[in-house]
């Protein structure tokens, strides 16, 4: 079948010699609610403005919905739906002339058009009617995605659609994104949110440096996440993470604790301890747990979670 998004070689150069997309390869699925996972900078934005038509890409090929953005570009553009990061807004529309204007824009008819049902769906109706520049920023940010389902487009594309969005809005804004996935629509999302790939997504690529590093099922990444994690708190200091065998990684958290990532198939938390013990570093307290998917993002990326949430 075809894929909903087809990204073949995919290239971008910014004009100051910035490489941003290093040759992705990526099939999205027809249906598939997937999260284009990575840091800040990882190129994420870049790959969805080429595909709103926002930003020229510099090599190879991208389809969406069977249309090659460059010889079918009107049909690839009706195809989608982009919700950007940015809340950017004419402030002297109402919402209603807002999706009105949209619509136009996007060539829909007025006896086919839903602007009230859609103000509905992101529980906007009651203020259809008023200045946009009154809205609050969660009121902004549902409405953005009613603009960019004007046109019906089979493929919803959202951008990093809860940074800096509070834990109630963000619940609110996943249901909605869940019916519309429920109802159909391809829903393709970037974040660099672990949890919100997790609990949304049932597909799952990690992009960094311009590249796709891994792209498979979620449950699938989940499995990959074999390791077990202990830190241990030593009586003394050191200057660097010591030696242990068996240990996958070492890293110093502070002077004067470890994280240290074993594969529980083959080593048990006592013998990394004991190991210390014999190397002279006495342990004098010890926690573990699973190895979850913020690891197995840190071990493709070389980025810790921490760095990558900027
Ligand atoms: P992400 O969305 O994953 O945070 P971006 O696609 O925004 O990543 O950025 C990828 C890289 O391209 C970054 O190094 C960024 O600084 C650079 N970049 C993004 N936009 C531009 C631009 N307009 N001009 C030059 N460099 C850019």
């Amino acid at each position: 079948m075809t894929a909903a998004i087809r990204l073949k070689g995919l290239e971008k150069t910014y004009a100051g010699g910035k490489r941003a997309l290093n040759g992705v390869d990526l099939a999205i699925p027809r249906g598939s609610m997937f999260a284009l996972l990575g840091p800040n900078g990882a190129g994420k934005s870049t790959l969805i403005n080429i595909l709103a038509g926002l930003v020229r890409k510099t090599g190879g090929s991208a389809e969406i919905w069977g249309f090659d953005i460059d010889q079918h570009p009107r049909n690839a553009k009706a195809s989608i739906g982009v919700v950007p990061q940015e809340l950017l807004f004419d402030a002297f529309f109402t919402p209603f002339e807002t999706l009105e204007l949209q619509a136009g824009l996007y060539g829909v008819p007025p006896e086919k058009r839903r602007s009230m049902e859609l103000l509905e769906k992101v529980r906007l109706d009651d203020k259809a009617h008023v200045y946009t520049r009154t809205l609050s920023g969660g009121m902004k940010r549902r409405l953005l995605i009613a603009k960019a389902m004007v046109h019906n487009p089979p493929v919803l594309i959202l951008d990093e659609p809860t940074a800096g969005v509070d834990i109630e809005l963000r619940q609110m804004l996943w249901a909605y994104v869940r019916e519309l996935h429920a109802g159909g629509t391809t829903v393709v999302l970037t974040t660099h949110y672990l949890e919100e790939a997790e609990e949304l997504c049932d597909r799952i690529a990690i992009v960094n440096h311009g590249r796709i590093v891994i792209d498979t099922d979620k449950d699938n990444l989940l499995s990959q996440a074999q390791d077990k994690r202990v830190e241990v708190t030593l009586d003394h200091d050191l200057q660097q993470p010591p030696e242990i065998a068996g240990a996958t990684r070492v890293t110093l958290l502070d002077s004067r604790r470890l994280d240290i990532l074993y594969d529980k198939q083959t080593v048990k938390a006592g013998a990394i301890l004991a190991r210390l013990q014999e190397a002279g570093h006495p342990v004098v307290d010890v926690t573990t747990r699973e190895a979850d998917l913020e690891d197995v993002f840190l071990d493709l990326t070389g980025t810790p979670l921490e760095a990558a949430k900027g």
